[in-house]
């Protein structure tokens, strides 16, 4: 019998605010983009699994909060984990246990890259950094008897994506998925100060257009018509990578959503060609309306230069058919409980088509993280199971507590009313057909 190893990917977000969880991240026009990137099969562990030397038994398997007798029944003589920050400690519950039982337990991702030591009392091996030179050295060391507990990159960040895999997603039931990822580029080259995309992924890199469409194709030949959404952080910072990319997708009958800048709006020769590749959403963070808000966010402020273009880029992308989800933080040092309602004016007067709100969250290893810690800000020393994007982990410095959390929980009302969303969808779909028209 082959021996067998399993990718598991922990899933699912508990919202820990109670005010929220029962009332606004319920509401119908909510859309929580944590539960989705959740719901999402993991694109890292299905990436190792692709640099896997034949011979074993591979499988994937997804759980949110597995019973003991469902730990119990999962496959794998060794068991490769990745979790997010705010489900880490039941990923340790799970390794415990597995260990518990003489399975081999390896960590990986970004939690384990910002805090090893930690992971490591729950891990036989931790991968620390990115996982498709590391993984297969584990396995070697694992065949060999001669496992480590911690495996560093050699050149940080450095990884190229020309060498990237073929993820596999093979393994994948199809029935659990209705949108699929696929990795086009990684990192960004912004430096924000909550953001982990610029300095723990490295230099911002690009995947060859070939090898994104090899991928593309791939997951066509299993789910027809998928919906993909491109795990990037910053799909298009490079624009003349982005038209060679949109060319390719074109014709391909994919419809797909992606993360980038506002500064796609910038770029005809992009904006023309995105609804004809399939583009269906670009999600962009423009963060606050508020300039003061904006300042200092970024290394170069960046977005604070941008600030005064935002309703002319949503005019300029929505125009040509392709919904713009705007995200918006709240809880930064110039907020004050008057940004709330600029925020639901911002979006009224923009006709964005759809809109998230979520507080400022240090990450551990972000530089957001480390001066709150030096500022004497954090609520408390320890605070991943609050790392969901909706609950407060830090002093807000212009406003109570009381007053950022009841400020979400009233702009998530205005929001994401009914009402609210058809007039979003009402407004999206006049821009829509504004330029049709007039063409
Ligand atoms: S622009 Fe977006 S992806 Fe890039 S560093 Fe800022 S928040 Fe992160």
């Amino acid at each position: 019998m082959p021996e067998t190893i399993t990718f598991l990917a922990v899933s699912g977000v508990r919202v820990r605010n109670t005010l929220l969880d029962t009332h606004a991240v319920t509401l119908p026009g909510f859309v929580h983009r944590g539960r989705t990137i959740a719901s999402l099969p993991s694109l890292g562990l299905l990436t190792i699994a692709a640099l896997t030397p034949p011979g074993y038994d591979l499988h994937y398997e997804d759980v949110i909060d597995p019973t003991d007798a469902e730990i119990d029944a999962l496959p794998g003589d060794l068991v490769a984990i990745g979790a997010l920050t705010a489900r880490i400690d039941v990923a340790y519950r799970i390794a415990d246990r597995l260990r518990g039982r003489g399975v081999t337990v390896v960590f990986g991702g970004l939690h384990a890259k910002v805090l090893p030591r930690e992971v490591a009392q729950h891990a036989d091996a931790v991968a620390v950094g990115e996982g498709e030179d590391l993984w297969p050295r584990i396995v070697a060391d694992w065949e060999r008897g001669s496992l480590r507990r911690f495996y560093m990159e050699d050149r940080p960040g450095t990884y190229d994506l020309a060498r990237a895999p073929l993820p596999r997603y093979d393994l994948l039931d199809m029935e659990r998925y209705n949108r699929i990822t696929v990795q086009t580029s990684r990192g960004c080259p912004h430096d924000c100060e909550f953001c982990a995309a610029s300095r723990l992924f490295g230099r911002y890199r690009r995947k060859p257009v070939p090898l994104v469409l090899r991928d593309i194709d791939a997951i066509r030949a299993r789910w027809p018509r998928p919906f993909v959404e491109f795990a990037d952080d910053n799909t298009f910072a490079d624009p003349a990578w982005g038209t060679e990319l949109l060319d390719g997708l074109r014709g391909r009958g994919v419809r797909w959503f992606t993360e980038t800048d506002v500064s796609v709006a910038d770029h005809v020769q992009l904006l023309d060609r995105l609804a004809p590749a399939g583009c269906r959403q670009l999600l962009i963070g423009f963060e606050s309306p508020r300039r003061a808000s904006l300042d200092g966010l970024d290394a170069r402020n960046w977005k604070l230069r941008r600030r005064d273009g935002y309703l002319r880029a949503i005019e300029r992308i929505q125009t040509r058919g392709v919904s713009v989800n705007g995200t918006f933080i709240v809880g930064n040092d110039a907020d004050t409980p008057d940004v709330f309602p600029e925020i639901e004016a911002f979006v009224r007067e923009s006709g964005l088509a759809e809109v998230q709100v979520t507080v400022l969250t240090p990450f551990p290893g972000t530089r957001l993280a480390a001066r709150l810690a030096a500022e004497g800000r954090l609520l408390t020393r320890r605070y991943h199971d609050r790392c969901t994007l909706f609950d407060a982990t830090f002093t807000p410095k212009n406003m109570s507590l009381e007053q950022l959390e009841a400020g979400m929980n009233w702009l998530f009302g205005r929001l994401y009313s009914d009402a609210a969303v058809q007039e979003r969808k009402r407004g999206f779909l006049a821009m829509a057909r504004s330029r049709r028209r007039a063409s």
